[in-house]
């Protein structure tokens, strides 16, 4: 199976995902990460354009722990447009060459606008994707896939519909997180976060609803043709 994650920011797809997706490559799955936002506003005194090239690095170190391949839209912090017919198209490209059968993005009702964003600019991409007159860079056409959404941040709002159990994944979850350097320093620094606690806490705590040491939680996508009736993920 081919696994597309689309997450916002170099860092969401470690922080919400990464133990599902390291679940999916060790069962030989083909796994692409794709961060729509470069990240260039994340830091209190790393200038825009240098902080985008070290997150890209950091990006890729974090995806090459798990084989997967990492692709950027490279679009700035806070300028995420739900409604932008050019990056629609980006995105639409990122599919058409992963050729997903399955997509995991954020949830609809994360924390921040440029998550919500992504979410929906993921819904209408993975459809647009499909339709073989409509022109992008990259030829060829994709399948209507299923979506994942993945939990939000701290797990708020966040009704968990299916568990993957990330007990023998957590370590590399966290390995990649700490891949994310310069996030960690700002996190501590901007919001007194301590962010590789944080998100083994949030494991932990998706862990002990369903039983496990660790685990990541989802919602379906629950639209016609998206829904399947086995179980795909891990
Ligand atoms: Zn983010």
């Amino acid at each position: 199976m081919n696994v597309l994650a689309i997450g916002c920011h170099p860092d969401d797809i470690e922080t919400l995902c990464a133990g599902t997706l390291a679940r999916f490559s060790q069962l030989g799955h083909i796994v692409t990460i794709c961060h729509v936002a470069n990240g260039n506003m994340g830091h209190t005194q790393i200038q825009p354009d240098e902080l985008r090239q070290i997150r890209r690095k950091e990006a890729r170190s974090a995806g090459s722990l798990i084989g997967a391949e990492v692709v950027s839209c490279d679009i700035g912090d806070l300028l995420v447009d739900a409604e932008s017919k050019e990056q629609k198209d980006k995105i639409i490209d990122v599919i058409r060459q992963a050729q997903p059968d399955l997509i995991i993005t954020h949830s609809p009702e994360d924390y921040m606008p440029d998550h919500v964003a992504v979410s929906r600019l993921v819904f209408a991409a993975s459809f647009t994707a499909t339709l073989p007159h409509y022109e992008t860079s990259q030829p060829g056409i994709a399948a209507l896939t299923p979506i994942y959404y993945m939990d939000t941040l701290a797990g708020i709002g966040f009704q968990p519909e299916e568990y993957v159990d990330i007990s023998e994944t957590i370590g590399v979850k966290l390995n990649m997180l700490k891949q994310h350097e310069s996030q960690l320093k700002w996190m501590a620094d901007h919001d007194q976060i301590d962010f590789p606690e944080f998100v083994l806490t949030c494991a932990r705590y998706r862990g002990l609803q369903c039983g496990v040491t660790h685990a990541e939680a989802f919602r379906v996508c629950r639209v016609w043709p998206r829904v399947r009736p086995e179980r795909l993920l891990p």
